[in-house]
């Protein structure tokens, strides 16, 4: 550790000497995270492709928080795994590691990490340096980890970034959702009302969770809800602002979605489980499908068909309910632009034709 010092002290007098206008690019230059891509064939793979294996795609070892959709996860000691369980490509993120409760170290940068795209990798501290930057830019020495890496259980990550894809998905840390993809129709059976789960509607499904939860943590939704007359299960008694706040927060932290496709009817909902119908799935990244979609929000936090938490109500002439409000933010969130996966930065356009 000392000669490492020693050695930094050495390089910096070497700058300072040989060119006085950007000595300090330089020395950031010399200990700034490794940059690593996973952007095509030959550097990762991609999940939930036509070939793959419906029982890879829909276990446990796929499931994932909305709110950490670049998923960093151990492997073992010196490995990780990295994905990016959006349908989009995202650019310019940084890695944070937290190790052992200590300060969070910028662990690596991504150029590039392509929708989808899964990959493993070391520890850049095994096999790269061991100087990094904590997230105020001051050196930290993980020298210790080199030869015998980090126990999978006392490390934790987080990503960052400052574009605008970046900064919307960073809106979602106030979801506690984790989402796994369920196939509740194995047999195919006609007398159910799902279907075979499929890669392209994992796809799609994707972004509507991606795209439905930044609705949710919205101020204009929060703001809207809880000015709304809302009904509760008895069918007549409105509920209170402290009831509506708990409800709210019902949704926010909601801890598991099952989501699959459903046939017959346009969505199922209840507890962990969650499924839309093929129209769902097709139109909710260009229209408005808010009466659908929060409609089974509503089951799954434990409304039922006597409260608006479902079906709106009509009450003076006017549809009331947690889906009129879903949808009238969603139009606000597509005139705006303001919705995380679009038709434009979606990886697959056949998904939607
Ligand atoms: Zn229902």
């Amino acid at each position: 550790m000392i000669k490492r010092i020693f050695s930094a002290v050495i390089i910096l007098g070497l700058f300072i000497a040989c060119s006085k206008s950007d000595d300090d690019d330089k020395v950031e230059e010399k200990i700034a995270p490794k940059e690593v891509s996973f952007d095509t064939n030959q550097n990762s793979t991609l999940m939930f492709q036509d070939d793959e294996a419906l029982d890879v795609m829909t276990s446990e070892a796929r499931i994932y928080s909305i709110s950490q959709v670049i998923r960093v996860k151990p492997i073992d000691e010196k490995t990780i795994e990295v994905s990016n369980f959006a349908p989009f490509d995202i650019e310019d993120a940084t890695i944070l590691a937290t190790i052992e409760g200590n300060a969070q170290v910028q662990l690596f940068k991504i150029k590039k990490i392509r929708a989808h795209a899964t990959q493993t990798m070391k520890y850049p501290f095994v096999e790269g340096t061991s100087v990094f930057l904590d997230v105020e830019n001051k050196k930290v020495d993980l020298s210790q980890y080199k030869t015998t890496g980090v126990a999978t259980t006392k490390i934790s990550f987080d990503f960052t970034g400052e574009n605008e894809t970046i900064l919307k998905l960073k809106k979602l840390k106030a979801l506690k959702w984790t989402i796994k993809y369920h196939n509740y129709d194995p047999n195919n059976d006609p007398n159910n009302n799902w279907m075979p789960t499929t890669a392209k509607d994992i796809r799609r499904f994707s972004g509507l969770m991606l795209n439905m939860g930044i609705v949710f943590v919205s101020d204009n939704f929060k703001q809207a809800f809880l000015n709304e007359q809302i009904i509760g299960n008895d069918g007549t008694t409105v509920l209170t602002l402290a009831e509506k706040e708990k409800a709210y927060n019902n949704i926010l932290n909601h801890a598991r979605f099952n989501c699959g496709k459903v046939d017959k009817v346009s969505g199922l909902g209840g507890g962990a489980t969650l499924g839309y119908a093929e129209h769902i799935l097709h139109d909710y990244i260009s229209k408005d499908a808010g009466d659908i979609t929060a409609h089974e929000i509503g089951h799954c936090i434990g409304f039922n068909h006597d409260s608006n938490m479902t079906y709106p109500k009509m009450i003076n002439n006017v549809s009331v309910g947690i889906s009129p409000v879903m949808s009238r933010i969603n139009k606000e969130f597509f005139a705006g632009g303001l919705f995380i996966v679009n038709l434009q930065n979606y990886y697959k356009s056949s998904d939607f034709q």
